[in-house]
C-alpha cells in the first residue's frame, strides 16, 4: 500500500474520534445551558405563584379576624338593645347592626372567593414544585456527565492530537491540504468503495477505476464528491 494512503487513513481515524468528541461536547453544554434556562424559568414561575398564594392567606386571615371582631360588635350591640329607653337610639342600634351583618355577608362571599384561588394556587404550587424538582434532578445529570466527559475528553484529545501532529509531518502537504478540504466540507475525507460507487456521494464508478483503487498505490478522488476513495477490502478505517 501506499505509505500515503496509510497515514492518510490514520489520520482519518483520528479526526472521526475527534469529530466525534467534538460533537459529544458541543452538545451538552447547550443542554446543560437549555435546562439552566428553564429552571430559571421554573422558579420565578413559583415564586410568583407562591406570592399570589400568600397574599391570598394573608387577606383571609384578616377577613377571619374582621368577622371575628364584628361578632363580638354584634353581641355587643344585641345586649345594648335591651337597654335602650329611647326610639332613636334604638334605631341608630339596629342600623349599626344591619350595616355589621351586611359587612359580615360581603366578608363571607370574598373568603369564598379567595378560598377557591387559594386552593387553585396551591394545586399550581405543587405542580410547579414537582416540575422544579424534576428539572433540578435532569440538569444535576447533565452537569456530572459534562464533567465527566470533559475531564475524560481532554485527556483523549490531547493524545489524539499529539500522533495527529507526528502523522501530519509525514504526509506531504498538496497532500494534506487536500485531505485538509475536503475533510472541512464533508466531515470524511477517505471513504471505501461501495461495490461499484463511491460510500460518500453513491456515485458509480468505473472499472478501470475500481482496480485502480483496489490496487491502492495512488491518490484516487471520486469525481461525484471529491473524497479519496480507498479499497474495500482495508479493514483499518473505522
Ligand atoms: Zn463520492
Amino acid at each position: 500500500m501506499e505509505k500515503v494512503l496509510e497515514l492518510l487513513i490514520e489520520l482519518q481515524n483520528i479526526d472521526t474520534e475527534l469529530i466525534s468528541i467534538e460533537d459529544s461536547k458541543g452538545n451538552l453544554p447547550e443542554k446543560v445551558n437549555t435546562l439552566n434556562n428553564n429552571l430559571e424559568e421554573k422558579k420565578i414561575a413559583l415564586d410568583k405563584v407562591a406570592q399570589s398564594l400568600d397574599v391570598e392567606k394573608k387577606d383571609l386571615a384578616q377577613l377571619g379576624n374582621e368577622i371575628k371582631e364584628n361578632e363580638v360588635k354584634l353581641n355587643k350591640f344585641q345586649d345594648q338593645l335591651y337597654l335602650v329607653t329611647t326610639n332613636r337610639e334604638y334605631d341608630a342600634l339596629t342600623n349599626e347592626i344591619e350595616t355589621i351583618k351586611a359587612r359580615n355577608e360581603e366578608i363571607e362571599s370574598i373568603q369564598e372567593s379567595k378560598e377557591e384561588r387559594a386552593e387553585l394556587l396551591e394545586k399550581q404550587l405543587a405542580v410547579l414544585q414537582e416540575e422544579t424538582s424534576e428539572l433540578k434532578k435532569m440538569l444535576d445529570v447533565k452537569i456530572v456527565e459534562l464533567s465527566e466527559k470533559t475531564d475524560k475528553n481532554e485527556s483523549r484529545q490531547e493524545i489524539l492530537e499529539k500522533s495527529k501532529a507526528k502523522i501530519e509531518a509525514q504526509i506531504r502537504p498538496r497532500f494534506l491540504r487536500k485531505y485538509q478540504r475536503i475533510l472541512h466540507a464533508k466531515r470524511n475525507a477517505l471513504v471505501k468503495l461501495n461495490r461499484d460507487s463511491c460510500d460518500g456521494c453513491h456515485k458509480k464508478i468505473n472499472d478501470q477505476k475500481i482496480y485502480e483503487v483496489r490496487q491502492m498505490n495512488q491518490i484516487i478522488e471520486c469525481e461525484g464528491c471529491g473524497r479519496i476513495i480507498i479499497s474495500d477490502e482495508i479493514e483499518d478505517l473505522t
